[in-house]
């Protein structure tokens, strides 16, 4: 986990972090170099960027940190769901189901807040009211923690939480997976479920 000062680099888009390069004098191409590491190459440590000077990294390691996420729990069903809990740093907790599905083509069901405010009817985490939204790294962070496990093939936002109702966040999510030199997911790999936020919905449009 980084200090205070540090941003977590799982928080910025790609757009986001080259700007934040580019102002501290270095070039554009740096931020992609380092995407394709943390989300194509999984890697959690600026000092194996071996592409990045020595330099470069240090600096780096000044300002940022890399998330990276291991499950306080994992259940396996009998039929090789797996569901992950993962521990926040505020000891909140959330949940991602990774789905096997036939041809090795697993599905990952992740959470976009803590608790809900939608209050559906069928749903026990309705009942609980909404805690707090997640951040982008958090939502990403879930993908790339199962990631370990093996590679899967669709992302499913229909775990705990109304994704439009965490809109900024999640659509810097979504930049993140979608990113074809890091998690390449692209759109048709991601599926948005929503309880109905009209308003919103046009918006992610
Ligand atoms: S939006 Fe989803 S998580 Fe929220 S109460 Fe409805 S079904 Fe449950």
């Amino acid at each position: 986990m980084g200090t205070h000062a540090q941003i977590d680099i799982k928080n910025l888009t790609l757009p986001e972090l080259t700007e934040l390069l580019t102002g501290l004098g270095k070039e554009k191409f740096r931020a992609r170099q380092i995407v394709k590491w943390i989300y194509a190459r999984g890697i959690t440590s600026f000092d194996e960027m071996t592409d990045l000077s020595k330099v470069l990294r240090d600096e780096l390691k000044q300002r940022f940190f890399i998330s990276d996420w291991l499950p306080e729990i994992v259940e396996t069903s009998t039929d090789g769901t797996r569901k992950y809990l993962y521990r926040l740093n505020d000891l909140e907790t959330v949940e991602a189901v990774r789905i096997p599905m036939d041809g090795g083509k697993d599905t990952l069901c992740i959470s976009t807040q803590v608790g809900c405010a939608m209050r559906c009817q069928f749903c026990l985490t309705g009942t609980f009211g909404l805690t707090r939204n997640l951040e982008a790294a958090e939502i990403v962070n879930q993908v790339c923690a199962s990631l370990k496990d093996g590679p899967l093939h669709n992302i499913v936002l229909m775990g705990m939480g109304e994704p439009l109702h965490n809109l900024n966040n999640v659509i810097k999510a979504l930049e993140i997976l979608y990113l074809d030199e890091g998690c390449g997911y692209g759109a048709r790999r991601v599926t948005l479920s929503t309880s109905g936020l009209v308003p919103q919905m046009y918006e992610l449009a």
